[in-house]
């Protein structure tokens, strides 16, 4: 079925196993089959139908994007799933979870089987569907959750808007513990969150905008992790943002509770202060917050409160986002840019063990989600990224492989980018420089 594929000479870091180490890696009908140091003989050439030179580079299980929108049904000219599948490998990303504020809303099996079949067709990263945990999002009746899982919904969340009735959430978190699947909390208080359209503070009170305060998400994370604690579901806080929200999930965990969460790289690398610049690319929700915020989330990235790095990959037309600050849409890309710069912020400037940096791209979120994926075990399958993480680049969204541009870090300098991603054995990208080396290979082969 598949070519046989040898990864040679790489340094294979796969935090699922404490494996980081130079070794080789085989790839066999879309499986990982032996991973071991001089794989490579002397025929190899023959041997193998493509031959990947990782020297220099970090070789690690295919990323795993826990928190995308990709837009279809409903509003394709932002983004497709063939477009977001295609942005995804391009990151490094070989699985991705789609959230269900589509339009119409993922809310039964036909949407979820839907979404399933155009990933499949897209061929890319493979895409997990999440379902509604409430017709249409609604957030009055509970949407058929066995159905969804019948049809590949991994999880089950109202993102972009909270479940704000406790009795519906608390429902939810019940159901969705009867298929082990987990619950994906957008936690804002609507009414504590009001019109604000940024963080409620210094910079708010300066530029005269309404914000939303830090309490705004924390009441919620802390109504929600009771909900957890009483029906023993499983509950995931997405886009993490204030300080306090760390403390009460750290808090939780240290207690037993089955709560787990994630964070955004603009919530790591980016303060209000950007706001100041009125640019929507830096409007968002939840909000940027302030520079103690952002310390607090990466203190939790690194001492496993926060268990995953999400985009919250969120595409809008330029016409959307090219209006008043106040009036424009909350959101902005991420799948392009999320390894480069978490790299840059969290390995580079603070120190993180490369190992953890990983982890919470790979075995982190296909835990959550309980997909497979996230490991380089032989008989696993051959999802794998190849990393870049020493030539730095320039982030131009021109260049981006998502229908959209509402980027914030369009124009940052940064290392670390996908020089080969592959899914079951198969390459869904190679970086230009990558594939132009070959190619002088291969003609400096013919000319031989
Ligand atoms: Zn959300």
């Amino acid at each position: 079925m598949g070519e046989r594929i040898l990864i040679e000479g790489g340094r294979v870091l796969d935090p699922s196993r404490s494996v980081d180490g130079l070794l080789d890696i085989v790839i066999e009908d879309g499986r990982i089959t032996a991973l071991a140091p001089g794989l490579g003989g002397k025929d190899r050439e023959k041997e193998y139908a493509r031959i990947l030179d990782a020297r220099g580079l970090v070789v690690v299980p295919g990323m795993v994007d826990m928190h995308v929108h990709l837009r279809e049904p409903g509003n394709e000219e932002e983004e497709t799933i063939a477009s977001g599948a295609a942005a995804a490998a391009a990151g490094g990303f070989t699985s991705v979870a789609a959230m269900p504020n589509t339009d119409p809303a993922v809310d039964d099996e036909a949407a979820v089987e839907f979404q399933v079949n155009q990933g499949r067709r897209a061929g890319k990263a493979r895409v997990y569907p999440i379902g509604a945990i409430t017709k249409e999002r609604k957030g009055e009746e509970l949407a058929e959750m066995g159905g969804m899982v019948r049809g590949g919904a991994v999880g089950f969340s109202d993102d972009g808007s909270p479940v704000r009735n406790a009795e519906v959430m608390r429902r939810g978190l019940l159901y969705a513990k009867m298929f082990d699947k987990v619950v994906i909390d957008h936690a804002e208080d609507p009414d504590l969150a009001g019109k604000g359209v940024m963080h409620a503070g210094l910079v708010s009170m300066i530029l005269g905008l309404p914000g939303k305060s830090s309490a705004s998400e924390e009441v919620m994370v802390a109504r929600d992790i009771t909900l957890a604690e009483i029906t023993g579901g499983r509950l995931h806080i997405a886009h993490v943002s204030t300080r306090g929200s760390v403390e009460l999930v750290r808090r939780a965990k240290h207690r037993g509770t089955k709560v787990t969460a994630e964070a955004c790289p603009h919530h790591f690398s980016l303060t209000d202060e950007a706001v100041r610049s009125f640019d929507s690319n830096f409007k968002m929700n939840p909000p940027l917050r302030t520079a103690d915020d952002v310390q607090a989330v990466i203190e939790g990235l690194k001492d496993g409160t926060i268990d995953a790095i999400a985009s919250d990959h969120a595409p809008h037309s330029r016409e959307a986002k090219e209006v008043e600050f106040q009036d424009a849409p909350n959101g902005v890309l991420g799948l392009e840019t999320m390894v480069p710069v978490s790299f840059t912020r969290l390995v580079e400037e603070r120190g993180f063990p490369l190992a953890r940096f990983v982890e919470l791209l790979t075995i982190g979120p296909a835990k959550i989600l309980g997909i497979p994926a996230g490991t380089l075990a032989p008989g696993a399958n051959a999802d794998v990224t190849v990393l870049d993480l020493e030539t730095p680049w320039t982030v131009d969204v021109e260049q981006f492989r998502s229908k959209s541009r509402n980027c914030p870090f369009h124009g940052w300098t940064v290392r670390g980018r996908a020089a080969w991603t592959l899914v079951g054995g198969r390459i869904v990208h190679e970086a230009a420089d990558r594939s132009q080396a070959r190619g002088a290979a291969v003609a400096a082969k013919g000319r031989s």
